[in-house]
């Protein structure tokens, strides 16, 4: 059976991956940083499983500059396969905390790339890639070939990544797949991203927890899927006879506020009574038209996005409201 190593096995991508190779019969790897607090919040479903965890899903710690460490944990593993999720994922935060972004999101990409030009045995390897790498696009919807044009750090750093990992696929013959990735959504979403931000939102307004929701911008347009099946895209491309670049798209650009209406109609209430504008959450500067082509991911890898809004919106306000209800209930007995 292969076996399979993740960087950002914590996240929201790395859980649903982890499930989904499990599900296969994989042995899977993960590496997590080392925090004061442990954020697995998202792996505990197969942590108490116990023909699962420490026997075919092992956690290793490393920080992705941690050079040493990472190749150490690839010579131990060896990994098949070898997804790279890691990385400062935010856009928003992108702009607080530039030098970090890069230093992961980009760096970490080229020190894992090095370290696999020197193995002997070599994973076939994924980077997730970004929308944010086309910016303010010429075109719209982008495909593989649409020329970078990044408009935040996140992007940079993202952009700098992806064309690393095409250069060392053509230059030094790895098999390195970039899945550019356009927004994907799920309730494991962090809770700062506008989707489970509003999610929630809706949730707690409709038990009357909370009165109001407060945005930035709300005129930005997004392409939004389900991460479920996004992470199934990721691992189709590892199964292909060559490696290449991926849109995975659902090819449909919907508004915050398109998302806001779905959300918000899935409680019985009109978002415009309750959200107001602040600030503190606009950005300095935004991508704009980013909706991808997903053609390629379609022909080649037989996938295609199932998941769209309303329903997307209406599966996330369900488990908010259900984690909403269990922790009313865990309070009052
Ligand atoms: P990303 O920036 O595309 O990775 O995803 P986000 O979910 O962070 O943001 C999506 C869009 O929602 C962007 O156009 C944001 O400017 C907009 N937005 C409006 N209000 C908010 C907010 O309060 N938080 C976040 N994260 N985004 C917001």
């Amino acid at each position: 059976m292969p076996t399979a190593l993740i960087t950002g096995i914590t996240g929201q991508d790395g859980s649903y991956l982890t499930e989904l190779l499990i599900s296969k019969g994989y042995t899977v790897h993960g590496i997590v940083r080392r925090s004061s607090i442990t954020a697995r919040g998202r792996l505990d479903q197969l942590f108490h499983q116990e023909d699962v965890y420490n026997k075919r899903l092992f956690l290793h710690y490393a920080d992705l500059s941690d050079v040493t460490t990472i190749r150490r944990i690839l010579l131990k593993s060896t990994p098949d396969e070898l997804y790279h999720l890691a990385g400062q994922s935010h856009v928003g935060a992108s702009f607080e905390i530039p030098e970090t972004t890069c230093e992961f999101t980009a760096m970490g990409t080229l020190r894992l790339l090095e370290i696999l030009r020197d193995l002997d045995k070599q994973p076939r390897f994924v980077h997730i890639s970004s929308s944010e790498i086309f910016g303010r696009p010429d075109q719209s919807p982008q495909n593989e070939t649409t020329p970078m044009r990044p408009v935040t750090p996140y992007g940079v750093a993202k952009a700098f990544a992806t064309q690393m990992v095409t250069l060392y696929r053509e230059s030094f013959g790895l098999f390195a797949c970039n899945a550019i990735c356009y927004n994907h959504e799920s309730p494991r979403r962090g809770e700062s991203f506008v989707t489970r931000k509003i999610t929630r939102a809706a949730a707690a307004i409709s038990m009357g927890l909370e009165k109001t929701l407060s945005l930035g911008s709300l005129d930005g347009r997004r392409d939004w899927g389900y991460a479920p099946e996004y992470v199934e895209a990721m691992w189709r491309m590892l199964q292909q006879p060559a490696a290449d670049d991926f849109v995975v798209a659902t090819g449909t650009a919907h508004s915050v506020k398109d998302f806001l209406a779905a959300s918000f109609d899935a409680v019985g209430l009109d978002w415009e009574d309750f959200v107001t504008q602040d600030p503190r959450y606009m950005r300095p500067s935004e991508g704009t038209h980013l909706v991808g082509d997903p053609g390629r991911a379609s022909k080649s890898l037989q996938w295609t996005a199932e998941t769209r809004l309303p329903r997307l919106a209406e599966i996330m306000v369900q488990s908010d409201l259900d984690a909403l209800l269990a922790s009313r209930q865990r309070a009052d007995s």
